[in-house]
């Protein structure tokens, strides 16, 4: 099969037709017809084989979460997303790999009326860089930068199943935690709970490195820091269950892959937005407060601090 068919057979069929692209996959660029009046929200994120995902992994499940990834960036922004490229790199044409790619792919990028509007396909080690683009409304972008002390701090879902469903992956637990090892492999992004809190919130970002390394930028852009109450930290079934007494709070704060959202609420508007959050259906759980105090500190229940062992994921 020639790149053109390849192109054809797994790619073309991931489209769907949007009002807003005059022309998708098959010329030398995409045209597209931006709503008049909207900014545009613009991102990318690449996962390698071996540092994002396990070689071996499910190809629906790289599939599907070269998209999440990139969605959970529109929603810590509160943009609505539209459109995608697929820049793919594999060591072979492998038909079953790609159809199950594309398959994960198509899943998410339906639930979102996201359309794949063009690509890149090269012969290379498995690397997979999505791009994606979306629109924000002017004036209620969530940015990071806009944390201020006194605001409680929440988060969406719960933390560390991704961590503990890694730890699985790589066999370094011998407990089975299906539950986690799904949220590993296909996080939901959070892309309505973001569009909610766009204008209301008054700043977010999306937990992908862990929360103490995502909280940290927030409090750099913000120029502020934070209390968090471990106790408050919202933890999965499964994971409470797997620790028992003490979960592992370096996993729970630092592992990553979460994919849900940190945002910050003034007190005055706080009723209003749950509220919001709760008709959407979207667990939500305050973890602490914005501190003019500079840093991060974790508070125990007995008032001690949790000195963490790092920061979270660095890829240099
Ligand atoms: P060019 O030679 O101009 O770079 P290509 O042969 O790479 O063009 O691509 C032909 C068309 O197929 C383009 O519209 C491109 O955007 C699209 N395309 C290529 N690879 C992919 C992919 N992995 N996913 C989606 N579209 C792709
Ligand atoms: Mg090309």
């Amino acid at each position: 099969m020639s790149e053109f068919d390849l192109i054809e057979r797994y790619f073309r069929p991931l489209t769907q037709s949007r009002a807003d692209v005059p022309l998708g996959i098959g010329d030398d660029a995409a045209l597209l017809l931006p709503e008049p009046g909207r900014q545009l929200a613009f991102s990318m994120d690449t996962l390698v084989a071996g540092v994002h995902f396990l070689p071996q992994a499910a190809a629906d499940d790289i599939g599907y979460k070269s998209l999440a990834v990139n969605l959970s960036d529109m929603a810590a922004m509160g943009a609505e997303p539209a459109w995608a490229s697929l820049s793919l790199s594999m060591p072979q044409q492998d038909d079953a790999w790609l159809a199950g790619f594309a398959e994960g792919f198509r899943e998410l990028a339906q639930a979102w009326q996201v359309q794949l509007v063009g690509g890149d396909t090269t012969r290379g080690p498995l690397s997979i860089t999505v791009h994606i683009c979306g629109y924000a409304n002017p004036g209620v972008a969530l940015l990071r930068s806009g944390a201020q002390p006194g605001d409680r701090i929440y988060v969406t879902g719960n933390l560390g199943d991704a961590g503990l469903g890694l730890a699985r992956v790589l066999e370094k637990i011998d407990v089975s935690v299906p539950y986690c090892v799904q949220r590993l492999q296909r996080p939901e992004p959070r892309v309505a709970a973001g569009l909610k809190l766009a204008g209301l919130a008054r700043c977010a970002i999306d937990i992908s490195d862990g929360l103490l390394a995502d909280l940290g930028h927030i409090c750099e852009s913000s120029q502020c820091g934070a209390d968090i109450y471990l106790q408050q930290i919202p933890l999965s079934a499964e994971l409470q269950n797997y620790y028992q007494s003490q979960p592992d709070w370096n996993l729970v704060l630092s592992a990553g892959d979460d994919y849900e959202l940190c945002f910050t609420l003034t007190p005055e508007k706080e009723a209003e937005i749950l509220a919001v959050l709760k008709q959407l259906g979207t667990p939500v759980q305050c973890i602490g407060e914005i501190t003019t105090q500079p840093g991060i500190r974790c508070h125990h229940p007995d008032g001690s601090l949790f000195a963490p062992d790092g920061k979270g994921y660095e890829h240099f």
